[in-house]
């Protein structure tokens, strides 16, 4: 066999980091700890640090890098300690690092995504914002740097084991692709309850334990309008070829529809490691630690189309995917401003379609050209949500 692969994985403190580095522990002979980073979480690094000895760890401020160096320095471990977007960047595309597991949540993400691509990285994508705000500029990047860009979202993973290994091969033989979504936590409460719901109940995802900015993206199904975004871009589709339905059980993963109406779809655990060891070792196949389906003990598999009353926001995905070029990236930014709103308890849970739908009305993209256009137009587009989220903060009743 070949050298072990050198892996940089940024948000290695998240719910997919930590995922990734299970997966990474398991076949020591195939894959190293090149670098990880965190944003403020100093111990929970320091403890993957002492357990996986990466030759870089990135904090997200000087301070928490100092604290984090402190202790490194104390346990005799062989670590540098870097900080900020530019040594994430730097992680991303250094010459040592043969993949870049993309496990950023949000916005942040993309900078160091690009880096990636243009370094001609493995990158391993589950940091779909940086996609979905990225679009045509990211693919480029890729394209120009000869990176390999991988899914690790479920879906998106799914639907790639579904397709012929040769990506030239797609156009001619896929009539549609359907993502399957488990409709969250709210699937069955009532509408009209749904100005009530709490941080901890949108948090609280009936298959995955996930960060928090997901669990409220997967109860708004504003996951699954990013999802139909970042599915146009990894398999070149039209919006048109790409549907949702909501599959509660979450064991279908996803499905692809062939010129023939023939369907492929894949099935498993929902267990984000199989994803993870997919994208780390395609094309070939290893252990990812995930249980094997009992196929007698699973109950009935169901489907329902999604409700455009209950969740409005995924159906602005296809809309923002015909829209003037940088659409998508208005509309990340304004439900990463609306879901923190919404966290910090500034807005109630159904006000964060409002401010997604009022940020859209009130910025128009300039076709981003570059990543520095991207960041210009993500930063515009948090201004106008930001100041949506005030407005409705200060019409707040007193309870
Ligand atoms: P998480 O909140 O658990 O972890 C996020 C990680 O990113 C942490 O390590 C954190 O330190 C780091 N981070 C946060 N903000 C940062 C910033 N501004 N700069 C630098 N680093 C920062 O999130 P997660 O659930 O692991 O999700 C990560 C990404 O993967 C998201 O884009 C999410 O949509 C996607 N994803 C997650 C799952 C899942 O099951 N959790 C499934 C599919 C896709
Ligand atoms: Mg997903």
């Amino acid at each position: 066999m070949t050298r072990r692969q050198r892996i940089a994985i940024l948000g290695s403190t998240g719910s997919i980091g930590v995922n990734t580095l299970d997966v990474v522990a398991r076949h020591p002979d195939r894959f190293e700890v090149f670098a990880l980073s965190a944003h403020t979480r100093v111990q929970a690094l320091l403890a993957q640090c002492e357990r996986h000895r990466p030759r870089v760890a990135v904090m997200g401020s000087a301070a928490h890098a100092a604290e984090l160096a402190a202790a490194i320095r104390q346990k005799g471990l062989p670590t540098e300690v870097l900080h900020g977007p530019a040594a994430l960047e730097a992680i991303a595309g250094d010459a040592a690092a043969d993949m870049v597991m993309a496990a950023i949540v949000g916005a942040a993400g993309l900078a160091p995504c690009m880096a990636a691509a243009r370094a001609g990285k493995r990158l391993l994508l589950a940091n779909k914002e940086a996609l979905v705000v990225g679009g045509a500029v990211f693919m480029r990047a890729v394209r120009d740097g000869g990176a390999t860009l991988l899914p690790i979202d479920s879906e998106h993973s799914a639907i790639f084991q579904c397709l012929p290994e040769d990506a030239s091969q797609w156009a001619g033989r896929v009539d549609r692709v359907m993502l399957t979504s488990s409709g969250g936590p709210f699937r069955q409460t009532p509408l009209a309850d749904l100005p009530r719901v709490t941080a901890q109940q949108a948090c609280a995802h009936p298959n995955f334990v996930m960060g928090r900015k997901i669990s409220v993206d997967s109860a708004t199904m504003m996951n699954k309008a990013l999802e139909v975004i970042e599915a146009r871009w990894l398999f070149n589709l039209r919006p048109e070829q790409i549907e949702v339905v909501i599959h509660p059980q979450q064991i279908i993963h996803s499905m692809v529809q062939f010129r023939d109406t023939s369907v492929l779809a894949q099935l498993g655990a929902p267990d984000m490691r199989v994803p993870i060891a997919y994208g780390l070792a395609w094309p070939e196949r290893v252990e990812s630690g995930a249980s094997a389906l009992d196929f007698a003990k699973l109950a009935g598999l169901t489907f329902e189309a999604p409700s455009r009353a209950r969740f409005p926001g995924l159906f602005l995905s296809w809309d923002a995917l015909r829209a003037p070029d940088g659409t998508c990236a208005v509309l990340n930014a304004a439900n990463e401003v609306a879901v923190a709103a919404f966290l910090e308890q500034r807005i109630r849970f159904d006000q964060i379609h409002g401010v997604i739908h009022a940020t859209l009305e009130s910025v128009l993209p300039s076709a981003p050209a570059s990543l520095a256009d991207l960041m210009a137009l993500d930063e515009r587009a948090r201004g106008a949500a930001t100041v949506r989220v005030g407005q409705l903060t200060r019409q707040k009743q007193p309870q």
